[in-house]
């Protein structure tokens, strides 16, 4: 059979699949720490990191290690039996992250769903909202999922057009608004407040010092819970293990998904204290694959991996690194560079010709993999395994595709 080429590959995905998604025209086929390799052998830096799912690396040994020894073992029993990993999985992440109980899903739209449906029971159960009166506080430009729910909470008309009717209980602020956030907690039925510490998709949007400190002391004082979508943030991400740690906040129900499995498995949890967590019964809630021993297993050696290779201080070293020298760069094509760690973003001023997704392309020529996002935005957050060496050779690639449009 002859060789395809990536024209080959991608026709073929063009044709069989569901035009869902919109890639860079980059076929990959390798990958190993913060490399990935294409189809033609020709090797890049991955500064997406499958949107912060690989932290640890591609491909780590010790991750994909745990999960052959499992596969060999046992994959799957469903929740219908007990099984040998899945306690021992539970009582490790618990005391990892520091709470009473975890609900192990497999995707980040389930974790958030899962961490809804808690939040509505605590409400009804606990807090003593009427029945189907619960309200939940959203923000704009949020990003939790695709699931209807989900996308019922979003305010961007791409995720939203023709996918109606929409699920009710949600209300929606602007994020980093403290004055917008105290006046729908005044409504007795608000049961929680759901947000993410940064907001990954909408740019990497990084809230005023103190909003989430704030904004957690507001939801105490009104009896609501506030609940932290860590998915894409967590697991070490922004220089800490959460950026709620950035502020000394303790989530009331943490969400958790991609790196947690270090990108080798689809893994995604659910974590809380007794008085929310035993609100659900048996039957209530559930998934066939969630808490499967392989899932167990790999984020076990997924989060060992973070401690073990000092992920959060590389992370918040690196970062520096890379903010100070994106923002060193000579060119009126940037606007503006933010973040916190190694979660980034450049702001670009599109011009005809010399846009995000144009500088992607370019960066792409020069060996380094990222995606725009909204247009004019451009990601970048790479392995938290990436050293200053590598780091520096990656920025000037960064600088060479900037520089072609001068
Ligand atoms: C990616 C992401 C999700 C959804 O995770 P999936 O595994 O794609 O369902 C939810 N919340 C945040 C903040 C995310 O970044």
């Amino acid at each position: 059979m002859a060789k395809m080429s990536a024209q080959d590959y991608m026709d073929r995905e063009s044709k069989y699949g569901a035009h869902n998604y919109h890639p860079l025209p980059v076929v990959l086929q390798r990958g190993e720490g913060i490399y990935v390799w294409d189809t033609d052998g020709k090797k890049y830096f991955d500064f997406l990191a499958a949107y912060s799912a690989v932290n640890q690396g591609h491909c780590h040994p010790k991750i994909v290690n745990a999960m052959i020894d499992q596969a060999k073992k046992l994959t799957l029993t469903s929740r219908a039996f007990y099984n040998d990993v899945l306690g021992e999985f539970e009582e490790f992440v618990t005391k990892y992250f520091g709470y009473d109980k975890v609900l192990p899903m497999n995707t980040g739209a389930e974790a958030d769903e899962t961490a809804i449906k808690l939040t509505r029971k605590w409400a009804y159960l606990v807090k003593g909202v009427p029945e189907n009166q619960a309200k939940i506080i959203c923000c704009a430009q949020n990003f939790h999922g695709r699931t209807i729910t989900i996308v019922s909470m979003s305010t961007d008309p791409d995720a939203r057009k023709d996918f109606g009717p929409f699920t009710p209980g949600f209300v929606t602020i602007p994020y980093n608004d403290l004055s917008a956030l105290e006046k729908e907690l005044q409504d007795p039925n608000v049961a929680g407040f759901l947000l993410e510490p940064i907001q990954g998709e909408a740019g990497v949007f990084v809230p005023d010092e103190g909003y989430l400190k704030k904004a957690y002391d507001l939801c105490k004082k009104h009896n609501v819970l506030f609940i932290a979508d860590e998915v894409q943030t967590g697991i070490a991400r922004t220089g800490k293990m959460l950026a709620c740690d950035h502020e000394g906040v303790r989530p009331d129900v943490l969400i958790l998904g991609k790196a947690i499995s270090g990108g080798v498995f689809p893994v995604s949890c659910v974590l809380c204290d007794d008085e929310i967590m035993m609100t659900i019964k048996p039957g209530e809630h559930g998934s066939t694959f969630g808490g499967n021993p392989i899932a167990g297993k790999v984020a076990m050696a997924a989060l060992n991996v973070i401690k073990d290779e000092k992920l959060m201080e590389n992370s918040e070293k690196m970062g520096k690194i890379f903010r100070a020298e994106m923002r060193a760069i000579k060119t009126d094509l940037i606007q503006l560079v933010r973040g916190k760690g190694l979660l980034n973003a450049v702001v670009i001023n599109n011009q005809p010709g010399k846009t995000a997704w144009d500088v992607c392309i370019e960066m792409a020529n020069q060996g380094v993999l990222a995606k725009p996002t909204h247009g004019n935005i451009i990601r970048f957050a790479p392995p938290l395994v990436i050293n200053e060496k590598q780091m520096m050779e990656a920025i000037e690639k960064i600088k060479v595709a900037f520089k072609k449009f001068e």
